[in-house]
């Protein structure tokens, strides 16, 4: 392009201002882009040209490693933590449930579903947390931490819901029983996932009306 054509004066006004001083413009915010992606070349300076999808899967790869020390930081995300190893759009966002179904497998995956693992960080009499250990079902006897997997996989108190579910599972994976608990997640999340949401559905229904309708 000519150096006498508006639009290329006003790149290059723009370029140098960028160039020579701190200057917030659009060229200072390229710059900052080639400096973070390219900090060993001198694109910016030397008005290199860059491949757009090039650029793209470079942030795209840098966010998801960030992403993922992010994840294995935060204990709340243990379920999450144990198969999903890599940023993408999950399966469940793409299929269709409903409303409460994807609120509820989110809130099972994100640690946040309010079982006493996750209210008891919250809440306690004396204002402060309840030690994790104590923080045990109250639907069953088995004095154990009510956790996502508690919940989902033990709680005698959904054992006829449960017992419906897991038979349909088996039929497709016979021995589904045998299988670690990070297989069993994911199977459940990705390959199930329908029966899985409205299983979670009527559970956690069921778990409501247990604990707080009173007869
Ligand atoms: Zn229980």
């Amino acid at each position: 392009m000519s150096d006498n054509r508006l639009t290329k004066a006003i790149f290059m006004y723009d370029y140098k201002m960028a160039a020579t001083r701190r200057y917030s413009n659009w060229s200072s915010h390229i710059k900052m882009i080639m400096d973070k992606y390219y900090p060993n070349g001198n694109k910016f300076q030397n008005m290199e040209k860059i491949e757009l999808d090039s650029l793209r899967e470079l942030q795209a790869s840098q966010f998801s490693e960030i992403w993922k020390q992010n994840a294995q930081n935060k204990p709340k995300l243990r379920i999450y933590n144990t198969f999903k190893t890599e940023f993408h759009t999950e399966h469940y966002i793409n299929i269709n449930l409903d409303r409460s179904e994807r609120s509820l497998m989110a809130q099972l995956r994100t640690g946040i579903l309010p079982l006493q693992v996750e209210i008891g960080r919250y809440k306690s009499s004396d204002g402060n947390k309840i030690n994790l250990k104590d923080r045990v079902c109250k639907l069953c006897k088995s004095d154990s931490v009510e956790d996502e997997e508690h919940f989902i996989f033990c709680c005698t108190a959904y054992n006829d819901v449960r017992n419906n579910f897991l038979k349909s599972i088996k039929m497709k994976y016979t021995d589904f029983f045998t299988f670690s608990i990070e297989d069993k997640w994911d199977i459940l999340f990705n390959k199930q996932t329908r029966s899985f949401a409205k299983y979670i559905k009527e559970i956690f229904l069921l778990r409501k009306d247990k604990l707080y309708v009173k007869n």
